[in-house]
């Protein structure tokens, strides 16, 4: 059984999908081989000879890595013919088990590739977040890791501090911080400008998350009513809700903005473009030099003005910083939980006796994510959907 790590080669990602750590332990399964294409973990601070401490063998380049690969973790989706330099999907050998966040729901036809390379394909983001997958559930672990710098991104943007500075030259005050939407993402972002020494408040429209903002220490603001009661799916996520429902929070939140100093927006809405929550008017009202991190800027940005991919200067002074792919600006540590994340479910669901993995089609996690079985697209999700 040979297993292949990738080069990551979609641009600005900066992980891998396994680290010496996870490479010493999946030979420890009972992977013969694991080849890692020469330079794959650099961007994330893993070079080619750690691996090979690991007990990897580093492949020159990517066909040489996949050839005779019965397993393939990845980051992001392979390269299909015309994405880039080399046409990776083409080199993986029929029945390979492909574990990435393959993002097949808003591509379909990668779905359609992938069956017809004959490949066992995993959507990794479409795990269920149920108890038993949490240490699998890769969404969190990078979410986690895209909170906690955008906070950090957020303070050195901010040219004044976030602590209470008393000095024998006066006081300067604590940066006023405020976090919306409180998820995985913005509890961290939460907790980490906390530790900073901000005096922080944040939003959300789940009725749990009023509670888990509040046990962090920071104070909820936020607009409630009936209909916000039941603004969270059965899967944890939050509903799309009413315009009117929007337009009240909007009120409640455009006076409390005008006073913040750093404010970092995670929200999402399931499958659909993140709600704009700070529109134009807002960042007009305030103070120059404050900063808004939007880390829903892959989804299309929390605020109005955010420019996905870049950090802008509006014209009354305020910093948007508006970048993709929060958790590879942290990436050592995000390869690190991400890689951890695939090996946890190829452990979960490997036969010790076969020493290969087992998916078995009536396993609710296996359910989530598999897209491509027999040369067939076979989740729900898509083939509902055709
Ligand atoms: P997400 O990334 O989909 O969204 C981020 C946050 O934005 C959510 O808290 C959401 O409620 C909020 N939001 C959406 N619209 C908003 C608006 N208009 N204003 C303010 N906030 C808004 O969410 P996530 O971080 O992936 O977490 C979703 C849920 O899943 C949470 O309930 C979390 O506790 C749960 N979860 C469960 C598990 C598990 O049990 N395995 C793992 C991870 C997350």
């Amino acid at each position: 059984m040979r297993l292949a790590v990738l080069k990551e080669r979609r641009a600005g990602e900066t992980r891998v999908a396994a680290t010496p750590e996870t490479v010493k332990k999946l030979i420890g399964l009972g992977i013969t081989a694991v080849a890692v294409e020469s330079g794959a973990g650099l961007a994330s601070g893993y070079p080619d000879a750690a691996y090979r401490e690991a007990g990897a063998e580093i492949a020159p380049d990517a066909a040489a890595a996949l050839a005779g690969a019965a397993i393939l973790l990845k980051v992001r989706a392979p390269l299909a013919a015309g994405e880039g330099e080399v046409d990776e999907l083409s080199l993986i050998p029929r029945d390979t088990l492909l574990l990435g966040t393959l993002e097949a729901l808003g591509n379909p036809e990668r779905a359609k590739a992938y069956a017809d390379a004959g490949l066992q394909a995993c959507s990794m983001e479409l795990l269920p977040r149920i108890t038993r997958a949490q240490s699998m559930d890769i969404l969190s672990s990078q979410a986690n890791l895209a909170g906690y710098r955008a906070v950090i991104e957020g303070a050195v943007a901010f040219d004044k501090g976030f602590p209470m500075l008393m000095t024998a030259a006066g006081t300067i005050p604590a940066a006023n911080v405020f976090v919306m939407g409180a998820g995985v993402a913005g509890l961290q972002a939460i907790a980490t400008a906390r530790r900073l020494g901000g005096r922080v408040s944040a939003t959300d429209v789940r009725p749990a998350a009023k509670e888990e903002i509040k046990s962090l220490g920071a104070s909820f603001v936020g607009y409630e009513d009936e209909e916000s009661k039941a603004a969270q799916t059965a899967g944890g996520y939050a509903k799309q809700l009413s315009a009117e429902f929007y337009a009240k929070q909007a009120e409640v939140v455009a006076t409390h903005i005008a006073k913040q100093d750093v404010v970092v927006t995670t929200a999402l809405v399931q499958g659909r473009k993140a709600p704009t929550l700070v529109t134009e008017a807002m960042v007009d009202s305030m103070k120059p030099g404050s900063v808004i991190v939007d880390i829903a800027a892959d989804a299309g940005g929390n605020c109005a003005l955010t420019v996905p991919g870049q950090a802008i200067v509006t014209g009354n002074g305020v910093k948007i910083l508006g970048y993709g792919n929060w958790p590879g600006r942290i990436a050592g540590a995000a390869s690190a939980l991400y890689a951890r994340n695939l090996l946890t479910f190829l452990t979960t669901f490997w036969d010790k006796d076969a020493k290969a993995p087992r998916l078995p089609e009536d396993d609710e996690i296996v359910r989530g994510v598999v897209l491509t079985r027999g040369g067939a697209v076979v989740h729900p999700q898509l083939t509902q959907a055709a």
